[in-house]
């Protein structure tokens, strides 16, 4: 198993290694791991990560890996325990100035929120049981990322929320690419989102665009690395232009900048 030393936010790629015509299987605090079989033949690995909210406070909480291998005609499965800490990120804390009813929404609002949450939730149970990507993620916009994922958001005075994505300084009207290969998952306005495009990866990887001023896609249509997704824009909760870029693992929100390191096409 490869992490040792986690910190919350991060993408985390676990290998294990055993007979291709072995099983494997295994879970991490709750979320459950899907291995698929990588380029050499003893070779298995599986996706996962921890949010970036996981870990609060200085102190790092311990975190168990369980992977059990079953052999074909064999009773006895092996299994392999391994504790992992995770570390807090440290973020900055900054403040924003946003329209009031993204603050404190009215109650017509509160239920279009309600509604679209289950509509997120419905498309966030869509995703492939099998990977959909190929090969390394690839930023969305050619624009200039800012540093700004787990920073805690201070809106109009009040603590809101942990910017959970990476924005992207893109001017509205800047073509918006997909960042690997996958299905949309949803393609459609919400409140907080603007106009919005999660696509599935596959094993409960997906990444999600918002703030379209434009959307050039469908949920259910196949997309490939670098398709075209959109316009960016300032739909949404915004303080201008810009791409909100998020990547979600089983509930999971992870740093985008690791994820564009990952050697994903050395995997499989
Ligand atoms: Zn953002």
């Amino acid at each position: 198993m490869t992490p040792a030393f986690v910190v919350a936010g991060s993408p985390e790629i676990i290998r294990v290694t055993a007979p291709r015509d072995a099983h494997v299987e295994g879970d991490w605090d709750g979320h459950a791991l899907q291995f698929f079989p990588g380029h050499a033949t003893d070779a298995w690995y599986a996706l996962a990560g921890v949010d970036v909210e996981a870990a609060p406070g200085p102190a790092a909480v311990a975190s168990t890996i369980r992977i059990t291998v079953h052999h074909p005609g064999h009773d006895n499965a092996d299994e392999v325990r391994q504790t992992i800490a995770i570390h807090p990120a440290h973020y900055r804390t900054t403040s924003l100035t946003v329209a009031p009813k993204f603050v404190e929404p009215g109650p017509d609002e509160l239920k279009r929120i309600a509604a679209e949450s289950e509509i997120k939730k419905k498309a966030y149970a869509g995703t492939a049981d099998r990977p959909l990507w190929a090969g390394d993620f690839a930023a969305p916009v050619a624009a200039k990322p800012t540093d700004s994922f787990g920073t805690r958001r201070m809106l109009n005075g009040k603590l809101a929320a942990v910017h959970k994505g990476m924005d992207f300084r893109a001017a509205s009207g800047t073509v918006v690419h997909a960042g690997n290969a996958g299905t949309v998952v949803l393609a459609q306005p919400l409140y907080y989102e603007g106009n919005c495009v999660i696509v599935d990866h596959g094993l409960g990887l997906m990444s999600l665009y918002m703030h379209f001023s434009r959307i050039d896609v469908k949920p259910g249509q196949r997309v490939t690395k670098g398709q075209r997704l959109g316009l960016s824009g300032a739909t949404g909760r915004v303080t201008g232009p810009h791409l909100h870029w998020a990547i979600r693992w089983q509930g999971a929100m992870l740093d985008p900048a690791k994820v564009l390191r990952l050697k994903l096409s050395e995997l499989r």
